[in-house]
């Protein structure tokens, strides 16, 4: 095909100014490249959501000492674990205060618009050219490379395409190998944003300044489901949500806002947010698929970084650190291929390799098997098992006259005729293998 060899051609175009796609372009950027980002949104975070948690840790390393002057709402001291029966549940948590000290600071609640805007503003200082209510159509291809991107206005030619679309990406299905995303790869996230005095919410979660909470919870409303709740505090408002397997959600046939209108009322729960006003209800899909629905990760001229690659580690609530690193990672390439002038998918294959050596694809290979353990054995994990800790609790607190031991012996007596021996001994064995893999792979 003949080629216009008078266009312009940037160092990189990026689609998608999310975490991964703005640590791409700010890293590029610092280095001197020509970078220019691609927003569909009205500016960088506009339509974007998330629980949820920035890490210290890994924002650091994009973004130095980014809590002097970013928008953080609370850096978070404590994680608590809810285990939920249909009216009880168990809580067990773990508070560092270390973690209120700079230096130390492990995560922080941040509100996606307001933190994916300064975190665009700062690739713009670097130098980075972002251009917002930009769809990317599609991607360019010549002789099999990539070599750009079209919107619906114009076309942009670069050395390096990286597509950070998101989770929905477009790009990946359109020109890339990644399938059609199944329901049994993805989660549906959705949640509440809910408004109390800041007071309230320091007296409610027993926190001091600006320190934070963050709830993981299982069961309750999700009982045999797949699926995890949460909580987490901002300055002045609470967030409520869940993110649950679409694949469960059509077989069970219910609906996420029900299970979420559950959760709420939850007598662990309900305190915790009584009172407050609904300020914004959203959804958003979340990856599940992990290591095993993960595309190739580059091709000729393009790398593919994120959520659109897949990378989310939803067990642990963890993807906007797996994509600032895949970002970090995918520009860090680039400058190596722009040395060398080699765009080639032989050259651009170092991002992979990045990403084998860094936690990014460590933890997502080691998890690979927790989430289809989960959906294959949700009623027995996530039903059965949470419930009886409840019951047990509930017999080791009461005091009503009945002889511990009475009640001990029923409990277990109840447990055995719902689960024979041989099958909670063949559980045992498939929740060592479950643990076995994650140590050992
Ligand atoms: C309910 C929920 C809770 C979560 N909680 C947490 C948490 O607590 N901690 C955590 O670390 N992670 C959490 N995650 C995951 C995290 O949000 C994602 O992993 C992370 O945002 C991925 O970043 P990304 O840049 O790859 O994609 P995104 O953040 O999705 O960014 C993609 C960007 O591309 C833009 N875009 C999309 N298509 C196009 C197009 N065709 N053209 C131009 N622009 C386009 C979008 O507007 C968006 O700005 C959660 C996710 C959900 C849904």
């Amino acid at each position: 095909m003949a080629q216009n060899t008078n266009r312009e051609v940037v160092d990189a175009v990026i689609a998608g100014a999310g975490p991964a796609g703005i640590s791409a372009a700010i890293t590029l950027a610092r280095a001197g490249k020509e970078v220019v980002v691609l927003e569909r949104g009205d500016y960088p975070g506009a339509k974007n959501m998330f629980g949820g948690a920035i890490y210290a840790q890994p924002a650091a390393e994009i973004f130095p000492e980014f809590w002097k002057t970013a928008p953080v709402e609370r850096y978070n001291v404590e994680h608590r674990y809810a285990l939920l029966g249909d009216k009880d549940g168990t809580t067990i948590s773990y508070r560092n205060g270390e973690h209120s000290k700079e230096g130390h600071y492990n995560s922080f609640t941040v509100i996606r618009a307001k933190w994916d805007r300064w975190c665009a503003e700062q690739a713009e200082a670097a130098g980075a050219f972002i251009v917002p209510e930009t769809l990317v159509e599609s991607l360019i291809i010549e002789d099999g490379k990539v070599v750009g991107v079209k919107t619906e206005q114009e076309e942009f030619y670069a050395k390096v395409t990286i597509v950070a679309d998101g989770v929905n990406s477009l790009l990946a299905k359109q020109a890339w190998d990644r399938p059609e995303i199944k329901p049994e790869n993805v989660a549906l996230g959705i949640k509440e944003v809910i408004s109390l005095p800041k007071e309230k919410i320091q007296d409610r979660f027993n926190l001091e300044g600006d320190a934070g909470v963050i709830y993981t919870i299982l069961g309750g409303p999700m009982q045999g489901i797949v699926g995890l709740g949460y909580v987490y505090t901002n300055l002045d408002s609470v967030v409520v949500g869940l993110g649950v397997s679409l694949e469960d959600l059509k077989h069970k046939k219910t609906k996420p806002y029900e299970l979420l209108n559950e959760l709420k009322k939850h007598p662990t729960i309900k305190p915790l947010i009584n009172g407050g006003e609904l300020l914004e209800y959203s959804a958003h899909l979340i990856p599940e698929g992990g290591f095993k629905a993960m595309p190739t990760l580059y091709k000729d001229g393009v790398m593919i970084v994120g959520d659109a690659a897949m990378l989310v580690n939803n067990v642990h609530w963890e993807g906007t650190n797996l994509a600032m690193m895949s970002g970090k990672f995918a520009a860090e390439t680039a400058l190596q291929a722009y040395d060398k002038e080699d765009y080639s998918a032989n050259m651009l294959s170092l991002y992979q390799k990045k990403l084998e050596e860094s936690f990014v694809l460590k933890d997502l290979k080691s998890y690979k098997n927790v989430m289809g353990f989960l959906e294959d054995n949700s009623k027995v994990f996530l039903g059965f098992y949470p419930s009886k800790i409840n019951e047990f609790m509930n017999q080791f607190t009461a005091v009503d006259g009945v002889p511990k031991k009475t009640k001990y012996r029923q409990f277990i007596g109840d447990v055995i005729k719902q689960r024979s021996i041989p099958q909670i001994m063949s559980d045992g064995i498939k929740f060592a293998n479950l643990a076995g893999g994650i140590l050992l792979k």
